[in-house]
């Protein structure tokens, strides 16, 4: 089925009686071309892009949960490209490129909201980095504006301007970014690549990998096990817990980070706004549910909530920012499970084993990521070749010592 305004026309005078289930729910084949463990954004993507771009449709992704349970569905739905490193950018610009032409790709309203994120600074040191930043993204052909403290409190009066340590005093806005309602981005990616015969396969976990004379040929499941040419890795959070199946020891940790979301209000915060002294970020849900978050919490864990001590952090930022945020209610707060890498970027490579591919690393920067994600890994998975946006993401940069440290943070994944 189609989506347009004459099917919901079609609908609203048959009473909606003409709907049917937007993808299906298959029992595993015994083999694939192609599986894909992790019916995330990203193993989603990835089955779409395998059928639309590369005519590969004998794929499954297979999912212990439902789709969308994962970080896709918890996220703070953010998306930019505003990077500075050669071997971010141009695949995060690819990405947003992407996001832009999304809805009307895959037929599905994913809420594409192209709203301005506004990174605030607070010290003559924060605006230099942040002017080279965006000339940085300028000469990649991004767009990006250094604002002066005017010019800010003209997008966001609310702001804390004067705080006696941090006031604020401009901001880098990149007026592409903004938010994606994201599982609304897992369900029109499923519904995209089950329209073209892949098969998602939900509440069936892989619980080993099978190999025999150095090559996998397919996977152990709770529904059995399920042979493939090629296996795919798009776990997330529970990337190192699915590579030690293969015996793989990968340089993640996983980390969790919290998202809450207040009481609805008015329209008041319009774009994505983040804060540059410390790390906090927020934006405005279309119901009106203020959407914020910051670091993530600092032990490693693979349950997906948080702890209070990174709650009341959390908001002590909120409030250093805009002081009135202290007068809304929390409504609700969910954790995360995080891929976090060794320099803060991810991996889309093979591995040692010829056909295990490996799409992790995201740490809390994935979701914007999911369309060039989803691309890149397909383009490799399809040709065996490294896509090039994605050439300097390769497993092996750990060994050469080629890290891809955006933020200059060194080798500690919970400070990325
Ligand atoms: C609170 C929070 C806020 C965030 N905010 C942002 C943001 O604003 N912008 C941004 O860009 N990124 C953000 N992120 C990060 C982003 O959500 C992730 O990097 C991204 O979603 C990870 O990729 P994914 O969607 O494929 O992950 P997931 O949705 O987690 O997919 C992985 C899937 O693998 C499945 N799986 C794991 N093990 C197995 C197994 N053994 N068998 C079968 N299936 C398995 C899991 O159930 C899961 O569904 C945030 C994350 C969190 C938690």
């Amino acid at each position: 089925m189609r989506y347009s305004a004459f099917s919901i026309l079609k609908q609203a005078l048959s009473g909606n009686r003409l709907w049917t289930p937007a993808w299906r729910e298959p029992e595993p084949k015994p083999h694939y071309d192609v599986i894909i463990v992790g019916g995330g954004g990203h193993g989603l993507s990835t089955a779409y892009y395998l059928a639309k771009e590369f005519g590969i449709t004998n794929v499954a992704v297979i999912e212990k949960g439902y789709i969308g349970s994962g970080n896709v569905g918890r996220n703070t739905t953010i998306i930019r490209s505003n990077y500075m490193l050669e071997g971010n950018n141009p695949f995060y610009e690819l990405s947003l490129k992407l996001w832009e032409g999304l809805e009307q790709d895959f037929n599905y309203n994913a809420m594409v909201s192209q709203r301005g994120v506004l990174n605030l600074f607070h010290s003559d040191g924060q605006r230099d980095q942040y002017a080279r930043r965006g000339n940085a993204m300028r000469i990649e052909g991004v767009d990006a504006e250094l604002l002066d403290r005017e010019q800010v409190r003209r997008l966001a009066p609310y702001l804390n301007f004067d705080h006696g340590r941090f006031p604020i005093m401009g901001g880098l806005l990149q007026k592409r970014g903004g938010t994606v309602r994201h599982d609304a981005v897992a369900w029109g990616y499923a519904r995209g690549a089950d329209q073209r015969g892949v098969d998602i396969i939900q509440h069936c976990e892989v619980t080993g990998i099978r190999r025999e004379n150095g090559v996998v040929t397919g996977v152990e499941t709770t529904k059995g096990f399920i042979g493939c040419n090629k296996l795919a890795l798009a776990a997330a959070g529970n990337t190192t817990t699915v590579g030690r199946m293969a015996d793989l020891q990968l340089p993640i940790e996983t980390h969790v980070l919290q998202a809450f979301v207040s009481e609805g209000l008015k329209p008041v915060i319009d774009q994505v706004i983040t804060y540059g002294a410390g790390h906090f970020y927020i934006s405005q849900s279309d119901k009106g549910g203020l959407v914020f978050g910051a670091d993530i919490d600092y032990y490693s864990s693979y349950a997906q909530r948080g702890n209070l001590a990174t709650v009341e952090h959390t908001m002590q930022e909120g409030v250093t920012m805009i002081p009135g945020l202290s007068r809304a209610k929390v409504l609700r707060a969910w954790g995360g499970v995080m891929d976090m890498s060794m320099d803060g970027s991810p991996i889309i490579d093979r591995t040692s084993i010829d056909n295990l591919y490996l799409n992790c690393g995201w740490c809390y920067g994935g979701f914007k990521a999911t369309p060039a994600s989803g691309f890149c890994f397909a383009h490799l998975i399809a040709k065996n070749e490294t896509h090039r946006v994605s050439r300097f993401m390769r497993l092996d940069r750990f060994e050469r010592g080629y890290a891809l440290d955006e933020s200059g943070k060194g080798p500690q994944p919970n400070l990325h």
